[in-house]
């Protein structure tokens, strides 16, 4: 995997497990709060019970005729109401209770009256004493209310506002704990008489999240991108293999074309003058005096043939680069006769003049025959072909020459020449300006030369014109 690949796959593994986790924390979070919520409200039940509790007994006590005195009273309600102080009450105004009368008890006597239902009167944040109408009074403890192990068990800080400052029921959670969440909720008491308000308060600390369920989530993400990540790689793999597959039969489609078409190109010439002298021949045939004229046609279209077969030959020869091109001394007259026997009637027809002049007699170049043919015919053919459009001399001059060690063969013509802008690209293949053109002659003509250790030149004339020169080594001549 390139490093680029491996940022994305982090980021990804990142994302996605950043989004899990948030679902799992959040799911964590409202679970932890209905449980909270659930514990709060137990507690707030419990407390309310008690309270309740208390209205009950007073009003049993003031329905009695002949209530027992309240020392009596006091210690067998004690063991059921552990939260119970002491009790009393005002008959005709004087006191009787378990313990001493409380101050300002008239007062809450009256305020109960007033109500219709007891009051409290408050000693400190714990105790306080409920004041029925009836003038009985209750001293109560809240911290008795519950016991502290009878609250749920998932309940971490509870108080209850009898007085100021609020009374601790539960104190698990001591204020400065780690830090976290703090989730709470504040309701108050049930009995309308004593409405004190009960704060439940729990603190999220770092081991309350589910850090469980955040690693395996962390590992299985994980695991998740890496598939992806492999699963992506062999589809690009396999993508990429079936691209240069596709590509590798475009580039063999590409060769056999250019082939073919470079194949069709060089038999195009030798096919046609086979057609024409058959048909000549055909002609002929049934004229007894051009008895010579038919075999001349026929010796003409067998000559063609051959050298067809021959270009065959040699293409094959070019694809299979183990078979070196042949050499031997070649004689440079003779070649060029062969030329103009095949070539001189369609130029005779266009207009254009041939000549051959050797200026090293006797010197001969080292090559293949067929091959150097070939390319002094495409040379020879496309000076033709630039000549086509001339007005005034049409001319076409072959010369031979030894250089060096070398024997140079160069082919001139009186056309128009070459463009500046073309000269560079003479012997790509395909590059041409003809519109029938296919521009494999030149590119051929290049291969071919180099295969005999040769080479091949354009330059321009002046005042116009083209020269081709082909250079191949020098029988004789010293390496
Ligand atoms: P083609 O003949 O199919 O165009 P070639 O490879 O034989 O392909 O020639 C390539 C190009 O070279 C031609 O299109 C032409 O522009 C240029 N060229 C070749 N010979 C001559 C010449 N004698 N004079 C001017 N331009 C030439």
């Amino acid at each position: 995997m390139n490093p680029l690949s491996r940022a994305r796959a982090v980021v990804c593994w990142l994302v996605l497990f950043l989004v899990g986790a948030l679902w799992i924390g959040r799911q964590e979070y409202v679970d932890q709060h209905e449980r909270f919520f659930q514990n709060t409200s137990v507690a707030q039940r419990m407390l309310s019970q008690k309270t309740v509790q208390h209205e009950a007994v007073l009003a049993t006590l003031a329905a009695l005729s002949h209530p027992p005195s309240p020392e009596r009273l006091y210690p067998s309600l004690q063991p059921a109401m552990p939260q119970l102080l002491g009790l009393g009450h005002l008959p005709g105004g004087v006191w009787a209770g378990s313990i001493d009368q409380p101050p300002g008890l008239p007062a809450a006597v009256e305020r109960a009256r007033q109500l219709g239902r007891p009051v409290t009167l408050p000693i400190d944040n714990a105790r306080y004493w409920l004041v029925s109408p009836s003038g009985w009074s209750l001293l109560l403890d809240a911290r008795q209310l519950v016991p502290a192990a009878d609250f749920p068990p998932g309940l971490a800080n509870l108080t209850l506002t009898v007085g100021q400052p609020p009374l601790a029921l539960l104190d698990k959670q001591p204020e400065d704990a780690v830090p976290g969440l703090t989730l709470a909720l504040q309701k108050p008491l049930g009995a309308a008489s004593q409405p004190f308000q009960m704060r439940s308060t729990r603190k999220l600390t770092p081991d309350a999240w589910p850090w469980t369920a955040w690693l395996a989530w962390a590992a299985a993400s994980a695991l998740l991108v890496a598939g992806a990540a492999a699963w992506q790689r062999s589809r690009a793999e396999a993508r990429r293999q079936q691209e240069q597959a596709r590509l590798a039969a475009m580039a063999r489609l590409g060769t056999l074309g250019e082939m073919a078409a470079g194949i069709a190109h060089e038999l195009n010439q030798p096919l046609t003058a086979i057609l024409a002298h058959t048909r000549a021949a055909e002609r002929l045939l049934d004229d007894e005096e051009e008895r010579p004229a038919v075999r001349h046609a026929l010796l003409a279209s067998a000559e063609q043939a051959r050298r067809a077969a021959d270009i065959i030959s040699r293409m094959r020869a070019l694809v299979q680069p183990s078979s070196p091109a042949r050499r031997e001394a070649l004689d440079p007259d003779a070649l060029v006769a062969s030329l103009r026997f095949l070539s001189e009637p369609e130029l005779a027809r266009q207009g254009i003049r041939l000549s051959w002049h050797n200026a090293s007699p006797g010197a001969r170049p080292l090559g293949d025959r067929v091959a150097l043919e070939q390319i002094l015919h495409n040379l020879v053919q496309n000076a033709a072909d630039a000549l086509a459009g001339v007005q005034g001399t049409r001319h076409i001059s072959i010369e031979g020459r030894a250089v060096d060690g070398d024997y140079q063969f160069s082919v001139s013509d009186t056309g128009p020449g070459i463009a500046a802008d073309a000269m560079p690209r003479l012997f790509a293949p395909f590059y041409t300006t003809r519109a029938q053109g296919m521009g494999l002659g030149l590119a051929l003509c290049d291969t071919l030369a180099g295969s005999m250790d040769g080479r091949i030149a354009a330059r321009n004339l002046s005042p116009a014109g083209a020269c081709f020169t082909v250079s191949l080594p020098r029988a004789g001549a010293a390496a």
